[in-house]
């Protein structure tokens, strides 16, 4: 449980940089939601080996809440988000959903405009597969 009083944050994509900044915050007994598109943290290092059949989807992806099940403060939605509203502090996801936080951190990576179709493909366990 966290702290009566302490500051909610709402922390956008269970990438590298989400979870460890959930991690952080949980540590100083925080209340976390963290959101995720997928319901899974997908190690991007691996996915060529994905790619190549050397490895199985589910030796890269790790559950999201899984990871967070010693982290109580943590709370963990599988939603995709679509708009992020500074001055309501809210975060909005496609299927309507709002989530209100004291403060939001993103961490939902960018695909830089230039990147190429077959190297966008790379980025995700999905893509990895039909390689
Ligand atoms: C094929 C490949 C190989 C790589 N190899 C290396 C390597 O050897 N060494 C190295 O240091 N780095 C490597 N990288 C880079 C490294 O994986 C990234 O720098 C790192 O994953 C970035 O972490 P991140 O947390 O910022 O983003 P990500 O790990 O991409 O996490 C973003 C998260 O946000 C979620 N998300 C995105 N949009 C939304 C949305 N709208 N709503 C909800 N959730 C959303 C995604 O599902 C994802 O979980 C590699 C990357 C790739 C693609």
């Amino acid at each position: 449980m966290s702290s009566p009083g302490k500051p909610s944050v709402v922390v956008v994509g269970g990438g590298f940089a989400g979870i460890g900044c959930a991690k952080a915050l949980a540590e100083h007994d925080d209340a976390v939601t963290l959101l995720d598109r997928n319901n899974y943290h997908q190690f991007q290092p691996l996915l060529y080996q994905v790619a190549t059949a050397e490895l199985a989807t589910v030796d890269i992806a790790r559950p999201l809440r899984g990871i967070f099940r010693r982290h109580p403060t943590v709370d963990v939605k599988h939603l995709a988000v679509t708009d992020v509203d500074p001055a309501t502090r809210t975060v909005t996801a496609a299927d309507g959903r709002r989530t209100p936080g004291h403060r939001t951190g993103l961490d939902n990576n960018s695909v830089p405009p230039d990147h190429r179709r077959s190297r966008r493909r790379m980025r995700t366990l999905a893509g990895a597969g039909s390689v």
